[in-house]
């Protein structure tokens, strides 16, 4: 259970996400998952269940891309399989997810009535579903992912990616994830082993912070209004 997410102008995703994911293995997981934004800007999802392995087998480090995020999953909601493989996709909306959502049978029904259909048994997916009726709905991505931490009860860290929008998204409750960026390239994770290589800080989010990173960050803290907000830069040798 480990999320990356990778915003850049080198083509470094694929393998900055790879190198990434092995770094998160010690976490524990039963499979594993990646999407990136090929040139011909197509969203291209591969999901392996077992090792890191074989997903490395499947995607070829050396492909280009700017965009992109990696999953190793720990199935709390739907058997392993690949169909819950995240990342999950529906609509505009690309996600993986570490957490639980405690509604989600709730939320899955109303989508459901809507015209959803869902492709695997998760909570992730019902999360995707969920964002990608609110953007729907709203037009403004920030506003949507807002409006998701009103409805969701549970915990989430999100790495989102959406689609024709050349951002990152990240969001997170009561689950960890650290950001930052250098110059071209912005980075999410679940911890900071895999933004080490390539920050000297990290930025902690607090619980219903949302950042957008393009790679410049952008943290929005709701309470009744769309916030924009800072939080402190820690120095990795400080821990
Ligand atoms: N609840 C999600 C699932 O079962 C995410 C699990 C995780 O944190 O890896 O797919």
């Amino acid at each position: 259970c480990g999320i990356i997410g990778y915003y850049g102008t080198n083509g470094n995703a694929v393998k900055v996400i790879l190198d990434g994911l092995i770094k998160l293995e010690y976490r524990g997981y039963d499979s594993a998952g990646i999407s990136y934004l090929s040139n011909s800007n197509e969203l291209k999802i591969d999901k392996s269940i077992g090792s890191i392995d074989n997903l490395i087998r499947k995607v070829d480090k050396h492909i280009k891309s700017n965009l992109g995020l990696g999953h190793t999953r720990w199935a709390t909601h739907g058997e392993v399989n690949t169909d819950n493989c995240h990342p999950h996709n529906v609509g505009s909306i690309t996600l993986v997810h570490n957490g639980v959502i405690e509604n989600y049978l709730e939320i899955k029904k109303h989508l459901q009535n809507k015209g959803y259909q869902f492709n695997s048994t998760t909570d992730t997916e019902v999360s995707c579903a969920l964002i990608d009726s609110l953007y729907n709905d709203t037009k403004d991505i920030v506003e949507a992912l807002y409006q998701a931490t009103n409805v969701l009860i549970g915990s989430f860290a999100f790495g989102i990616i959406v689609r024709g929008i050349k951002k990152l998204y990240a969001m997170k409750r009561n689950s960890p994830l650290v950001i930052n960026h250098n110059n071209n390239e912005g980075f999410i994770a679940s911890d900071t082993s895999v933004l080490a290589p390539h920050t000297d800080s990290y930025i902690l989010l607090e619980d219903n912070d949302i950042a957008e990173i393009d790679p410049i960050i952008t943290i929005f803290h709701h309470k009744k209004q769309v916030n924009r907000i800072s939080r402190p830069i820690i120095n990795t040798d400080e821990i």
